[in-house]
């Protein structure tokens, strides 16, 4: 597909390219490839995603992965109705039927029987096996499987195993240096810039300090938030607070020293 066939920006939802990710995500698409974005919550891989399926023109199926998803969830189950069972397919299985990107969020978190499934998918053979209804889907040239997961995240009994991180491209998200950060929150906030630059600079020391007890450093997401809340008119102090320090951590002290680093960040 050339760049003259995406559709035009204005069906488009917003994303602001850190480097060369819209590139390497057409490639994909056109060689069918899957693709595995990598990168901590709120860093934008959901909204790249849309971004990209509504620029290639094709459908977006969105899976929220939980420790409870099971293959069946993906491919689908017999139902009971009105007396009698019939097939319902579940969203993967409606991805490879009708074409389009199926994004699997924070695949980690799925169950294991989840790996069978994809892996057929995933190498050259691109084939869904449905075993209860009999039937052996072929993947379309217009499907692509993309998936995210947070190797941050300190848990290692949530890795995702090699033998299926491997058959995925991959591409590592992470917050955005400073003046795409300001482009894109005053984007979506509709906050002006220099109020924005602000917020990421606080945003960039809060992510800078190591030797605090933080599970994450504070996403563009949530300075988003906090440039929305400014917008609507509440003080600067308070939108902060809720959205930039409360969600960080639940320890009282240390956002106490999140809330002096802020007030001495935003003066
Ligand atoms: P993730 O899927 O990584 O958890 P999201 O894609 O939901 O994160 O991003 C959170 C929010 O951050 C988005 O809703 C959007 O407002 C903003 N965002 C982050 N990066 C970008 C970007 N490069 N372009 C546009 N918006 C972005």
């Amino acid at each position: 597909m050339s760049l003259a066939a995406l559709k035009p920006d204005a069906e488009v939802p917003f994303y602001l390219p850190i480097g060369q990710e819209c590139a390497l995500f057409q490639h994909a698409f056109r060689h069918r490839l899957p693709l595995i974005l990598k990168g901590p919550t709120g860093s934008g891989k959901t909204r790249f995603v849309a971004h990209m399926a509504a620029r290639l023109g094709v459908p977006l199926i969105t899976v929220a992965c939980h420790d409870d998803l099971t293959a069946a969830d993906l491919t689908g189950r017999y139902l009971l109705r009105g007396g009698e069972t019939h097939w319902v397919d579940g969203p993967l299985t409606r991805a490879v039927r009708q074409g389009g990107v199926c994004y699997l969020d924070e695949v980690v978190e799925a169950g294991k029987d989840v790996a069978v499934v994809l892996h057929p998918l995933t190498d050259d053979r691109r084939i869904l096996p449905l075993d209860r209804t009999g039937e052996t889907l072929i993947a379309p040239s217009n499907f692509m499987l993309v998936a995210s997961y947070n190797p941050g995240y300190q848990n290692l009994t949530k890795s995702l195993k090699p033998s299926t991180r491997q058959r995925f491209l991959a591409l590592e998200f992470g917050y955005p240096p400073e003046e795409a950060e300001v482009a894109i929150v005053a984007a979506e906030s509709g906050l002006a810039g220099q109020r924005c630059r602000a917020l990421v600079l606080l945003a960039h020391r809060l992510r800078a300090l190591g030797d605090v007890d933080l599970e994450e450093g504070c996403s563009t997401r949530l300075v988003v938030y906090a440039a929305t809340l400014i917008a609507g008119g509440m003080r600067v102090e308070d939108a902060v607070r809720a959205a930039m320090i409360e969600p960080l951590t639940d320890d009282v002290e240390t956002r106490k020293g999140l809330s002096e680093l802020a007030a001495v960040t935003l003066g």
